[in-house]
C-alpha cells in the first residue's frame, strides 16, 4: 500500500516530493526514503514517520527526483528495507507499490548468477533483475546503440516489469536524469503544469500544484526525458495520453484548529451530507434503469466500505424493495462463477484503489456486469473502470479511520434507494434533517463531555461487545471496526437476536455493551437483548433517543426517523476518537494499517 512519488520540475525536488510524499503517508508510514540526482543520485531512506524540511539538509539542490512512504509487506520495516533501492553501481534507483509474487523464485536464479542482496525486499529483487536485464541488452546492442543508455534501461526494465507477478508499480529514477514508471495494479497518475511533472499513486498528493492529469492504466509505462512518452508495456508501442482536468476544489489538507484530523473528519459529516444532497438526482436515470434491469445486484466493499456496502445493500431492500447482496471484497471467491451479464455491481470506496475489490470488479467487468461505484478521490482507477462513476465530493480523508467517507457513502446508498422507489424528494428532505441534527449534535458540548467520559472508562476495559439490530447492526459493526482501530482493544458487533445463541456466555458483571436502539421495528428485540445481559451484570451502554431503564449509561441522540442509523455512527466514530486521544494512541496514524489497501 506504499505511496510512490516522482517530480521533475522548476523547483528544489527534495522540498516538493517531502510535501508530496506527506500527502501520501496515509498509503503507509513505516518507513519512507527520497532520492535526488544532481551530479549522481543522492538517496536517504529511514524508518518512522515522513521528518520535516530540516530533514533535508544532505540533499542537493535537484530538479528531478524520486519518493517513497512504506507499508512493509516484503521484510521487517527497517532503513536498509526502505525504498528506494539502489542499483549496484548507483546508475538507477527504484522504488515498488505492490508484492511481487515470484520474488523468491527470481530472487534464487539472481543469487546462482553471483547477485548479492542487502534487504530482503520483493522490491531489490526487482531492481537486480533490472540490472541483470540491462547487462545482457548491452551486451547484445554495444554496437548498435548510439543513446546514452537510457534506452537501454527502459527496456530492461519493460522486460523485466513483465515477469513479475501481482500487482505492481515501479518508479525509477535515472543518473541520465530521466523518471520511468510502469504500472500494473497499484495505481499511477502523472500532473502536469507548464514547468512540472509529478508521478504519483494518488492526485491528491500533487493538487496544490497542478490541475492536469494523466491516469496511466495497467499494462503502461510512462517516463520523463524532457518530454512525457506513454508506451504499452507488452507491445513496447507508444500511446497517445489525454490529460484531463481534475476538480481539487476542496483539496486543502490542514487540521483547522481540530487537534486531529479524525475530530475534524467527524466534524465535516454534515458537509459531505450536503454534497450527496447537492447532485442532480436526474442524472441517476441510467444507473436506476440499469439497477432496475439486473438480474442480481450486488454491493462490494473491504474494511468500512465493505460495511458501508453492506448498509446501501439494506437500503435498497428496505426501500427499494431491490433484491441487494452486499459481498467482502476479499472473500467473494465463491461468487465469481456465479457472475453474469446482466448482473450490477455497485462498489462504495474512499481511495477506489482497494486490490481485493478492484480484482473482483475486473473479473465482473470482464463477464459483462455493469459495474457502479461511489469513491471520493479524484481520478481513481475504480471510477476509470466503472460504468456508471459516482464522486463522494467528500473532501480528503485523511486521518487513516475512515469516517466521514463512511457516512457519505451510506448517505448516498439510502437517497438511491429512495430515488428508485420514486420518493426522491422525501429523501432530500430527511437527507438535509439528519445533517441539520447532526450538526447540532456535534456542536453540542455536553455530547463530547458524555463521550470522553465513558471513553475514559472503555478505554480500561478487556473486550468491549456492541449490540445493533435492522438498520442499526452494520452500524455497531462499523462501531466495532473503529473501536478496535482507534483503541487497539478488542471490540466485538453482534446482532443482538444473536446474542442468545452464543456471546451470552460472555457475559458477566461489569462487560460494557454498547446498545444501539432506535424507535424503529426492533426497539421490542433490542431491548429483550438489553434485559438478557442486564441481568447477567453487563453494563450496558444506551445510545438511543430515548432514556430506557436498563441503560448504565445514557448517549442521548436526536431521532432522525428513517436516517437514524446514519445520525447513530457519529456517537460511535467519537467514542473511538476520544478512546484513541485517552489511550495516547496516534489517532490519525494507528498502528499497522493503511488507508488504501492496493495490496492483497
Ligand atoms: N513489497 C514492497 C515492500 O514490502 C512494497 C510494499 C507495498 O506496496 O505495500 O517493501
Amino acid at each position: 500500500m506504499c505511496g510512490i512519488f516522482g517530480y521533475f520540475g522548476d523547483k528544489n525536488a527534495s522540498e516538493v516530493i517531502l510535501q508530496g510524499l506527506k500527502r501520501l503517508e496515509y498509503r503507509g508510514y513505516d518507513s519512507w526514503g527520497i532520492a535526488v540526482l544532481a551530479n549522481q543520485i543522492t538517496l536517504s531512506k529511514k524508518v518512522g514517520a515522513i521528518g520535516d524540511l530540516n530533514q533535508l539538509a544532505g540533499y542537493p539542490k535537484s530538479q528531478v527526483g524520486i519518493g517513497h512512504t512504506r507499508w512493509a509487506t516484503t521484510g521487517v520495516v527497517s532503513d536498509i528495507n526502505a525504498h528506494p533501492h539502489y542499483s549496484s553501481d548507483k546508475g538507477f534507483c527504484l522504488a515498488q507499490n505492490g508484492i511481487m509474487e515470484n520474488y523468491q523464485q527470481i530472487k534464487n536464479e539472481l543469487i546462482k548468477k553471483g547477485y548479492k542482496f542487502e534487504s530482503d525486499t520483493d522490491t531489490e529483487v526487482i531492481v537486480r533483475a533490472i540490472e541483470d536485464r540491462l547487462k545482457e541488452i548491452r551486451k547484445i546492442s554495444r554496437s548498435a546503440r548510439n543513446d546514452n543508455g537510457g534506452g537501454d534501461l527502459k527496456e530492461a526494465a519493460r522486460q523485466v516489469f513483465l515477469e513479475l507477478e501481482g500487482r505492481n508499480t515501479i518508479i525509477i529514477l535515472t543518473r541520465d536524469g530521466e523518471i520511468v514508471s510502469l504500472r500494473n495494479g497499484s495505481p499511477l497518475v502523472v500532473g502536469l503544469n507548464e514547468k512540472e511533472v509529478f508521478f504519483s499513486s494518488d492526485t491528491l498528493s500533487f493538487a496544490p500544484h497542478v490541475k492536469d492529469v494523466v491516469v496511466i492504466d495497467n499494462g503502461q509505462m510512462v517516463y520523463w526525458d524532457g518530454k512525457l512518452h506513454l508506451v504499452d508495456i507488452k507491445s513496447n508501442r507508444t500511446l497517445p495520453y489525454k490529460s484531463e482536468k481534475i476538480n481539487f476544489e476542496s483539496s486543502k489538507i490542514d487540521k483547522e484548529g481540530y487537534d486531529h484530523f479524525m475530530l475534524k473528519e467527524i466534524s465535516e459529516s454534515p458537509y459531505v451530507i450536503n454534497q450527496v444532497l447537492s447532485r442532480d438526482v436526474k442524472l441517476d436515470e441510467g444507473f436506476i434503469k440499469a439497477i432496475k434491469k439486473a438480474r442480481n445486484i450486488y454491493t462490494i466493499g473491504s474494511g468500512t466500505a465493505g460495511i458501508a456496502a453492506s448498509q446501501i445493500a439494506f437500503y435498497l431492500r428496505l426501500f427499494a424493495q431491490v433484491k441487494a447482496q452486499s459481498v467482502i471484497g476479499a472473500d467473494i471467491y465463491e461468487y465469481l462463477n456465479l457472475l453474469i451479464k446482466d448482473d450490477l455491481m455497485i462498489a462504495p470506496s474512499q481511495s477506489g484503489e482497494t486490490a481485493d475489490v478492484l480484482e473482483v470488479l475486473e473479473v465482473a467487468g470482464k463477464k459483462g456486469v455493469k459495474i457502479a461505484s461511489y469513491v471520493n478521490m479524484p481520478g481513481s482507477t475504480m471510477a476509470r473502470i466503472s460504468d456508471f462513476s459516482f464522486p463522494a465530493l467528500a473532501g480528503p480523508e485523511i486521518c487513516v479511520m475512515s469516517t466521514k467517507v463512511f457516512t457519505s457513502q451510506i448517505a448516498w446508498g439510502y437517497l438511491l434507494a429512495k430515488i428508485i422507489s420514486g420518493k426522491a424528494e422525501e429523501g432530500k428532505s430527511n437527507l438535509k434533517k439528519l445533517s441539520e441534527a447532526i450538526d447540532q449534535y456535534l456542536n453540542t458540548g455536553s455530547n463530547h463531555e458524555a463521550i470522553k467520559t465513558l471513553a475514559k472508562i472503555l478505554a480500561k476495559s478487556k473486550d468491549i461487545f456492541l449490540l445493533g439490530k435492522y438498520q442499526n447492526f452494520n452500524i455497531v459493526k462499523e462501531g466495532m471496526v473503529k473501536i478496535i482501530e482507534g483503541s487497539y482493544l478488542h471490540a466485538h458487533g453482534i446482532p443482538a437476536g444473536d446474542l442468545k445463541h452464543y456471546a451470552i456466555t460472555l457475559m458477566e458483571k461489569g462487560v460494557p455493551v454498547i446498545v444501539v436502539v432506535s424507535k424503529d421495528a426492533a426497539r421490542g428485540d433490542m431491548l429483550n437483548a438489553v434485559s438478557q445481559v442486564k441481568a447477567r451484570g453487563a453494563t450496558v451502554i444506551g445510545i438511543s433517543p430515548a432514556a430506557y431503564s436498563g441503560f448504565d449509561y445514557y448517549l442521548p441522540v436526536p431521532d432522525t426517523g428513517e436516517t437514524a442509523a446514519i445520525m447513530n455512527i457519529i456517537p460511535l466514530q467519537l467514542l473511538a476518537y476520544y478512546m484513541a486521544v485517552e489511550l495516547g494512541h496516534n489517532v490519525d496514524k494507528p498502528r499497522n494499517i493503511a488507508k488504501s489497501v492496493t495490496v492483497k
